[in-house]
């Protein structure tokens, strides 16, 4: 029987080495949740790497980790901190991540990183290989495996190959800097279907596949050696119920409040309104805009002090790379200069949270807040605003989302703005707090519905249809 093979950086488990013992707990993360279908329910197996370096392990406990992982339906690619350094968080991290998401300046291009990177790509085609059966199908993951699909197809070539990119493709005009810029196409062409979460980012690649690799592109269909190549996109959703559900289970009242609860409820009423903003710590997020732009609209909306409150979560990430431990030093001065400037002794406008939170506590925070702030600079889709939409089950709330998020494209309902424009967010803001709540709920109304037929269950059959498809077209069948 052939099986579904899907390769990503991680695996979907987080593995614990105590002294004598060593436990493996699934991750419960969207995209595992998405594949379920195929991987913990189907006969899939899942490739990459378990998050311990193999240098810190002994070929004994290494095999140990082996067959834990195994018993979980994954196989682990073995990496040495020295790949996770160059790889991951030197080409992945420093190169790719801000390329792709328009940071120019903080673009590293390294020769010895890239060499890596096609190193450790290599390592997770040899592993592939190894598990690989006639007729099997594999589905590769992201910015960290660009070269993956070409080294499959390069020795497996009847292998169906599809390949998803969870961060924006960028344009032309910013992919062409890219010194290896052929080599990462050519890498990606392996696959038989690309997907992207935007036809705007599914646009770019195709431009720059023209005007690099100058070949043939008709609608969203490649020529390349013979092998008609599809390009489409697929924006992926949440695990919708899983949010819904935990809401309203929240709001039984039944149920003890937890104390985040009752403290947020506590600055709630009337005339005092709650704004949510969540995101990993990340240059991309746009958080120092959001911050100075808070601080427009209570100098320009005085009548607000005392009577809004900004909750910040930001999950510490990548904390080993110079431009995140820059922003994280910005943050917390901006955050200490405002709430310094506009702070009473009753009220201070910014609840700041550097850590990452456990499930139960956002769906709190979701719950709690009356207007949601999501406005990155640049992001490939944000499910963070898809997740607040869903936890609101008495369909009240308003999301406040940048155009700059790949969400936007199919969340025309929340008030879209340039996160760019202080005034556009601080008027935004202003609009989001008067808003009548009929007017919330139509918006809510029509988000929820679309969230809840595109979830992340759909996304990934979605996606599976469209690559069993071209293995049809490829035998000749449609
Ligand atoms: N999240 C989390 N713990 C936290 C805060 C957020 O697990 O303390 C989750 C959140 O629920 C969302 C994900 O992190 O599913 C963030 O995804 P998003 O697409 O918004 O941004 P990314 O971090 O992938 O760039």
């Amino acid at each position: 029987m052939n099986k579904t093979i899907i390769v990503s950086n991680r695996l979907p488990l987080q593995v614990s080495i105590q002294e004598n013992s060593l436990e493996i707990v699934p991750s419960v993360g969207g995209l595992a949740t998405g594949m379920k279908s195929v991987h913990s329910e189907g006969n899939g197996i899942w490739i990459g790497w378990s998050g311990i370096p193999e240098n810190d392990l002994s070929p004994d406990l290494s095999k140990k980790v082996q067959t834990k992982i195994r018993n979980e339906k994954c196989v682990s690619v073995p990496l040495t901190s020295q790949d996770i350094e160059e790889y991951y968080e030197g080409f992945s991290n420093r190169a790719l991540w801000p390329l792709f998401h328009y940071f120019m300046e903080y673009t590293e291009f390294e020769q010895n990183e890239w060499d890596a990177y096609k190193r450790v790509n290599e390592n997770f085609a040899k592993v592939v290989l190894e598990n690989l059966e006639d007729g099997d199908t594999v589905w590769v993951h992201d910015y960290q495996l660009l070269l993956l699909p070409q080294l499959i197809k390069d020795q497996k070539p009847n292998t169906t190959i599809g390949f998803f990119l969870h961060i924006p493709f960028p344009s032309y005009e910013i992919f062409r800097t890219f010194p290896w810029r052929e080599e990462i196409l050519k890498g990606m062409l392996g696959s038989d279907l690309l997907g992207f979460h935007t036809y705007d980012y599914e646009r770019h690649f195709l431009s720059s596949i023209k005007r690099i690799l100058r070949l043939e592109v008709q609608f969203n269909e490649i020529n390349y050696h013979d092998r008609t190549i599809k390009v489409d996109s697929f924006p992926m959703g949440i695990d919708y119920d899983k949010f819904y559900n935990a809401a309203l289970e929240h709001q039984k009242s039944s149920i003890e409040k937890s104390d985040l609860r009752k403290r947020l409820e506590e600055h709630m009423s009337e005339d005092k309104k709650l704004i949510l903003s969540i995101d990993r710590m990340d240059y991309t997020k746009g958080i120092p805009n959001r911050i100075k732009a808070f601080e427009y609209f209570l100098d320009n909306y005085p009548e607000y002090k005392e009577h809004v409150r900004l909750v910040m979560l930001a999950v510490p990430s990548r904390s080993n790379v110079p431009q995140y431990q820059k922003l994280k030093r910005e943050t917390d001065e901006l955050v200490g200069r405002i709430n310094g400037k506009f702070a009473t002794v009753s009220w201070t406008p910014i609840w700041y949270f550097y850590r990452s939170l456990p499930f139960d506590d956002l769906i709190d925070l979701y719950i709690s807040s009356d207007v949601a702030l999501i406005t990155p600079i640049r992001d490939g889709m944000n499910l963070v605003a898809k997740e607040y939409v869903a936890t609101r089950t008495n369909g009240d709330g308003v999301l406040i989302l940048s155009e700059m998020a790949g969400a936007s494209k199919e969340m025309n309902e929340a008030l879209l703005i340039n996160p760019n424009s202080y005034k556009d967010f601080a008027a935004t803001l202003k609009r989001a707090l008067t808003m009548p709540q009929d007017e919330q709920k139509t918006r809510i109304k029509f988000l929820q519905k679309r969230l809840k037929r595109y979830d992340v269950e759909k996304w990934a059959t979605e996606f599976f249809k469209a690559l069993e498809g071209t293995k049809k077209l490829r035998q000749g069948k449609v």
